[in-house]
């Protein structure tokens, strides 16, 4: 694998009045995971594959809206060709925020529920390219043939969110798993999205038992797993189920698990976004 820096300088003016500027570093890491497929790290924390080839520029994910910009040159580093298409793998604005930058004059593809979440501001509803906004969505399977791949789409529902895509290159065996995959970490599962932490993991498995052993599986979060990696975080996370759930049998609360440091075993699972509280709380009602 090969990595390169990228450090771009956004500058921020504050307005007219309090004519002030500072100076925001986005810093971008990009690896190649394979020929043509290219991850970009974002800030450190948050996961864009760029697909490049004759046809022209794929894109998954698209970061924060407030680093759309410096993540366009890097995009445009790797690939001076069109971007013609991007693809969300869900609705959260991590994933989505860079959107109209990134998917100005592209094709955008996403579950419905994104569209619906992305169109649901308060502003009046935008031209729908111009803002990035999806014009094609897949409530289960696609396949796209571009650059010479048949790149296939999956949505597997209920998990991380209730629009939650899968995308698989079959050439380069690479996986995007989107954010079902936080990688060395308690994922993040939004309850109020259609998430739910047990769907979650069974799609997890159905990942890890539908593609081949030697693919390469770039989650939201953290690093790139290969499948075994991918295998023991999963094993980990229903290790966590088993004691917690053993635990509300014996007639334990939420808070009396916390305090009693039923996680302690898994503390880095803790240290990205979702501590090993919040992992509890997300887990103690579905147990
Ligand atoms: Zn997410
Ligand atoms: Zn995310």
């Amino acid at each position: 694998m090969k990595n390169i820096a990228f450090v771009l300088i956004l500058s921020l003016s504050t307005g007219a009045i309090f004519a002030q500027s500072e100076t925001v570093k986005t810093e971008i890491t990009a690896t190649e995971l394979a020929p043509g497929n290219h991850r970009l790290f974002v800030d450190n924390r948050v996961s864009v594959v760029v697909h490049a080839g004759n046809d022209g520029v794929l894109v998954i994910d698209a970061a924060y809206e407030r680093t759309g910009n410096d993540l366009l040159a890097a995009i445009n580093s790797i690939s001076n060709k069109e971007i013609r298409f991007l693809i969300n793998t869900h609705m959260h604005g991590d994933h989505t925020g860079g959107n109209a930058v990134i998917g100005k004059g592209a094709h955008v593809i996403a579950h419905p529920g994104v569209k619906k979440f992305l169109a649901g501001g308060d502003k009046a509803k935008p031209d729908e390219t111009a803002h990035g906004l999806p014009d094609i969505t897949t409530t289960g399977n696609m396949t796209l043939d571009f650059n010479g791949e048949t790149i296939e789409i999956t949505h597997l529902p209920g998990g991380h969110t209730d629009n939650d895509l899968v995308v698989y290159f079959p050439a380069s065996r690479v996986v995007v798993t989107g954010d079902l995959l936080f990688a060395g970490y308690f994922p993040y599962v939004d309850v109020g999205n259609g998430g739910n932490p047990l769907t979650y993991l069974k799609n997890v498995e159905w990942i890890i038992n539908t593609y081949p052993d030697d693919a390469t599986f770039s989650g939201g979060h953290g690093p790139v797993f290969s499948k075994k990696e991918y295998k023991t975080w999963l094993s980990a996370l229903n290790e966590t189920i088993d004691v917690l759930r053993k635990a509300k049998s014996q007639g334990m609360d939420a808070a009396q698990m916390k305090s009693a440091g039923l996680l302690n075993d898994w503390a880095s699972f803790g240290a990205f976004f979702i501590t090993g509280d919040r992992w509890i709380d997300t887990l103690y009602p579905f147990l």
